[in-house]
């Protein structure tokens, strides 16, 4: 069993629901293992308490246990925002009721589940204490809404439970995700540029750069890999052109003018921009700097909270190139981790990054939330290489 996937490539499950109605002991026996903290003392879960687990035969999942949703005063409050955020990023919801049925509460929480459009199954959970209420089920019927009875104690129903859950997933997690497979065949060569500046992390690649190296390997091709200035070396050696040359963005004035124009170019957060989201959105996205004017703001997203380097490539540098590239006086925003402002109609722009740390959900989310309030969204390296005039260059080849 292993816990190593990626975060990004998991399924989230997250478990909403009263204080006491189960929810950690739901997780244990879900997974068989103890790794919720359970207690008959309501409310012990706090924070959302993150457990990877491999949920076969779907894959890598991680369930979150939540506080419960009638938690009381002020840090009850931070704990139901906090319950929501992760929502923001949760494929399938579990909301887990008590003998006592749904109420206001599970109501409430049920009306942010749908307006996310994820899928819910309610689950009436201690049936061994007592069968859940017919309006409660009859609700769930009414409502279109799937539902499984189940003890958590005497594990009657749990494997119902399981099954159901693996029917809800989202498609493209019963799906193997394709990131260049589409693009190169058998015995193809697939050359990646990484350059290794300071901002490159000592001793290994980053994780888009092994994600890439191992799709071209399970597409039995050719991967090889260099920094930009061993670039016209690598070519020169090989005996064909290479299928796909894929670049760091930073480097793909470099790597334009190195590689020929008959050779296919994209870079890797064009490829993620595609396996995370909506490429097509991305690109339309990083056409409309063309349209930003003096006085507009940027909304800069960060997936993950990192150390930030002196030239930081989302807080320095991207603004910077737009700057130059626009000649207007614009003001730019940063939010990181799971922060992604409400007012989002204030930005002209959104410009994401590559969200390795974040998955495809909470990425289409965000992309959803920008289209529907009119806000062009794209992402570092779109944007990079717009600004650097080799947008349609890059997504040539995937037809746009
Ligand atoms: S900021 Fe985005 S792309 Fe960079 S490491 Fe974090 S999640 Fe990954």
């Amino acid at each position: 069993m292993s816990n190593k996937a990626p975060r990004g490539v998991r399924m989230v499950i997250t478990l909403a629901g009263k204080r006491n109605a189960g929810k950690s002991s739901l997780i244990n026996a879900l997974t068989g293992q103890e790794i919720a903290i359970v207690s008959d003392h309501p409310g012990t879960t706090t924070d959302p308490v993150a457990k990877p687990y491999e949920l076969l035969p779907l894959g890598p999942v991680t369930f979150y246990d939540t506080a419960g949703l009638d938690d009381t005063g002020t840090l009850g409050e931070q704990r139901i925002r906090a319950t929501r955020r992760v929502l923001y990023r949760t494929d399938v919801a579990l909301l887990v009721a008590g003998a006592e049925g749904l109420g206001p509460e599970e109501h409430d929480i049920l009306a942010s589940m749908r307006e996310l459009d994820m899928s819910v199954i309610v689950v009436f959970n201690k049936t061994d204490l007592a069968a859940p209420r017919p309006e409660s089920l009859a609700y769930c019927s009414a409502q279109g809404l799937p539902f499984a009875c189940c003890s958590a104690l005497t594990r009657a129903g749990i494997d119902d439970l399981k099954q159901l859950l693996i029917r809800s997933a989202p498609p493209e997690y019963a799906e193997e995700p394709v990131l260049v497979g589409d693009l190169i065949g058998e015995g193809d060569t697939v050359l990646c540029v990484v350059p290794i500046d300071l901002a490159a992390p000592k001793g290994r690649l980053i994780l888009p750069q092994v994600q890439v190296l191992r799709d071209v390997l399970d597409c039995d091709a050719l991967g090889m890999v260099v920094k930009e200035r061993e670039l016209e070396e690598a070519l020169a050696v090989l005996q064909k052109d290479p299928a796909l040359v894929v670049t760091d963005s930073q480097v793909v004035l470099k790597v334009a003018g190195d590689v020929p124009e008959t050779v296919p170019l994209t870079t890797f957060s064009i490829l993620f921009a595609r396996y995370k989201g909506d490429l097509a959105v991305m690109v339309d996205g990083a056409r409309a700097i063309d349209s930003l004017q003096d006085g507009d703001t940027v909304l800069m997203c960060e997936a993950c909270s990192h150390h930030a380097v002196a030239d930081d490539i989302g807080r320095v540098k991207i603004p910077r190139w737009i700057t130059q590239y626009t000649g207007k006086k614009l003001h730019f925003e940063t939010y990181a981790g799971h922060d992604f402002p409400r007012d989002l109609e204030r930005f002209a722009l959104a410009v994401h990054c590559g969200g390795c740390m974040t998955n495809r959900t909470e990425m289409l989310r965000r992309i959803r939330e920008c289209t529907r309030r009119g806000v062009p969204i794209t992402n570092y390296g779109v944007a990079i290489s717009k600004v650097q005039g080799l947008l349609d260059r890059a997504v040539a080849p995937f037809g746009l």
